[in-house]
């Protein structure tokens, strides 16, 4: 039921060519747009897909608020609020959006938020080898399954990273980052370059939904309170300045990637992900925003609605 249900969504999205494949990594300009996938994954760790569910892709931008849960569960609360706020931004993802007299960034889903809270990730002593480790390891627990790097992604966008690693210097002049700027980037560049599939996302947001416990392995992968802070700043932030847009037609807690990948997730319900190369202009996938219009509205997932 729920397959015909993901196939047909798939087909009716299916001939919208529209968007673009992330140009400025060449890696992900290369990848076939043709590609689309829909899995739902549901807290007792039933998964439901159609399409292509177990091509792997590089998790991008989806990373940020799994590594800003790590971040908040290796080091607390303080610590990383005093240093990444959770303002919208209102602005692109690679925007230099810093507040002026602190220079701290808006928010962690953006790119200036996302490079300081990898630096928070693990325990303070970590070295930063052992700090991408602990990102991998990380991701892994909410996958629920040993994930890997793509090396030839990572190196592609590593040497395009002109623009991360600006902002990265701009943190480190004030002293939000206290090390070295181009190994953060290095190192959040990493996290961006792990491969993951739709199904992996579906799961990965089912253990967002599933108060940080992970449907299948059953390993608590973060604390409660953790969960509600992530979903909350998703809600706000996760699809950059198609925020309000986002919160308003769908009403899903919700993060983009420029791979094309997007999850969403609903407390106590339901993780979603979908796959579809070619983005919008805000870097967000065209067809998975309509996918995610359509099973909001299909489905009354908006979280404003009464069900
Ligand atoms: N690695 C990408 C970057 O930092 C991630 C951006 C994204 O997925 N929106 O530019």
């Amino acid at each position: 039921m729920i397959p015909d249900y993901l196939a047909e969504a798939l087909a009716d999205v299916k001939p919208d060519t529209s968007g673009e494949t992330a140009g400025y990594i060449p890696e992900l300009a290369a990848a076939d747009p043709e590609h689309l996938g829909a899995a739902f994954a549901m807290i007792d760790g039933e998964v439901y897909g159609a399409g292509d569910i177990d091509t792997e892709f590089t998790i991008q931008s989806i990373s940020k608020p799994f590594i800003y849960a790590l971040a908040l569960s290796d080091r607390g609360f303080d610590p990383v609020l005093a240093k990444v706020g959770v303002e919208p931004s209102g602005e692109a993802f690679n925007e230099i959006s810093l507040e002026s007299d602190t220079g701290r960034p808006l928010n962690p889903m953006i790119n200036a938020g996302a490079i300081t809270v990898h630096s928070l990730a693990g325990a303070e002593d970590l070295n930063p080898a052992e700090r991408v480790e602990r990102v991998l390891q990380g991701l892994s627990a909410f996958a629920g399954r040993q994930l890997k790097t793509d090396e030839a992604v990572c190196a592609s966008e590593m040497e395009h990273a002109h623009r991360n690693l600006a902002i990265a210097h701009m943190l480190r002049s004030h002293d939000v980052l206290t090390e070295d700027p181009r190994v953060v980037v290095d190192g959040y560049t990493r996290q961006c370059s792990v491969l993951v599939t739709t199904r992996d996302l579906a799961m990965m947001a089912a253990t967002l939904a599933n108060r940080g416990r992970n449907p299948l392995s059953g390993e608590q992968v973060v604390p409660e309170p953790v969960v509600r802070q992530v979903l909350s700043v998703m809600f706000s932030c996760g699809m950059y300045d198609a925020a309000g847009d986002w919160a308003t037609q769908v009403g899903i807690p919700a993060k983009s990637g420029v791979a094309g990948g997007l999850i969403g997730a609903l407390p106590g319900q339901i993780g979603m992900a979908t796959f579809s190369p070619r983005l919008d202009t805000h870097g967000n996938s065209v067809r998975g925003v309509s996918l995610f219009e359509r099973f909001s509205s299909d489905m009354g997932l908006h979280v404003m609605e009464v069900p």
